[in-house]
């Protein structure tokens, strides 16, 4: 006889096994999968004997690392917390970029500053993180005090399921230890010397908060190159350019096309030259990809794979 096949959902990837955690019972089990197999964490399976089949996804989150290839890190998620501090910074154009990408694959960003606790915060939300506060939810946080922990897990409880990406060392792992007592992240200081060890395999988990709300954690998801975005995305999505539906061409790439908002933004100050200069960058970049014959096709079948 035929068993009705079990759905649930991947709470855990090591590289040639997953972990389901079963919607009916909340059981767990450890299934083999190909190396490559394309499932992540976040995915909605269903389970016959012991062959995966994996559900349409309601979004998923990529990166494209230095060598070009490119990753899913999670599926299923609704929240990108781009995590910076003053100590490392980020490099520039980095939290635009975050922002850009989260948009993109239909995330809603959420810029936390972490490290409140040193001396150079102050200045820094000053001199660079208001800009945001009006255009996103961002939350200041101390995992070294605790400061803010409440507030960000209460964002969490409302029901949503993130990632954290940051640049190594703004204190990612140190905020999920937090959050996530019952786990045990290697921090900084560990970390460094097992570095050294290739072999590590990569685990990537999804950890419930206690009351309420995911948080996936995805080592080494530090950076990513933006993965099948289009020019017209960009236009739209950089941050801070969300009136810009007042330029007067609807395809407007914010140069130096006649009747560009942008451009008006730029020149009172409204948009900084900083920031401005990071979207020309993008770009440049988009158009180059978009430019590479079979961009467009890849792009479509991507979005359409589900
Ligand atoms: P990750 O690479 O982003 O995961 O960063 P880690 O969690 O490994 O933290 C990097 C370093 O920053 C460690 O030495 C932490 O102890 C330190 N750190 C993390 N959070 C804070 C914080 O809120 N304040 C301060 N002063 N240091 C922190
Ligand atoms: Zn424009």
């Amino acid at each position: 006889m035929e068993r009705a096949p079990a759905q649930g959902t991947i709470v855990a990837h090591y590289g040639v096994a997953v972990e389901v955690q079963f919607a009916a019972t909340g059981e767990k089990r450890v299934v083999r999968v190909k190396r490559n197999s394309g499932h992540v964490v976040g995915d909605r399976v269903e389970i016959v004997e012991d062959v995966l089949a994996r559900l349409q996804r309601d979004s998923e989150l990529s990166r494209k690392d230095a060598r070009g290839g490119v990753h899913t890190v999670g599926a299923n998620l609704d929240v990108l917390c781009i995590v910076v501090a003053c100590e490392p910074l980020p490099p520039p154009g980095f939290i635009d970029r975050a922002i850009v990408a989260a948009r993109v694959a239909g995330l809603t960003p959420h810029l936390v500053l972490n490290k409140t606790d040193l001396p150079c915060a102050a200045d820094y939300v000053r001199e660079n993180l208001r800009v945001y506060e009006r255009l996103l939810r961002t939350s200041q946080v101390s995992a070294e005090s605790g400061t803010g922990l409440d507030q960000l897990s209460g964002y969490f409880r409302e029901g949503h399921r993130g990632i954290f990406v940051g640049p190594t060392g703004v204190g990612k792992s140190s905020i999920l230890n937090s959050l996530l007592p019952e786990i045990d992240l290697q921090t900084a200081e560990i970390s460094q010397s097992k570095k050294r060890g290739r072999h590590t395999t990569t685990v990537s988990t999804l950890h419930q908060l206690r009351d309420g709300g995911e948080l996936i954690d995805s080592p080494g998801f530090n950076d990513f190159g933006l993965v099948g975005i289009s020019v017209a995305q960009l236009a739209a999505f950089f941050p801070g350019f969300e009136q810009a539906g007042g330029c007067h061409f609807r395809d407007c790439r914010h140069r130096e096309e006649p009747g560009c908002r942008v451009t008006e933004l730029l020149a009172t100050g409204e948009i900084s030259e900083e920031r401005y200069t990071t979207y020309l960058t993008i770009l440049t970049e988009v158009e180059a990809l978009e430019s590479q014959p079979d961009y467009r096709e890849r792009r479509h079948r991507r979005k359409k794979k589900g």
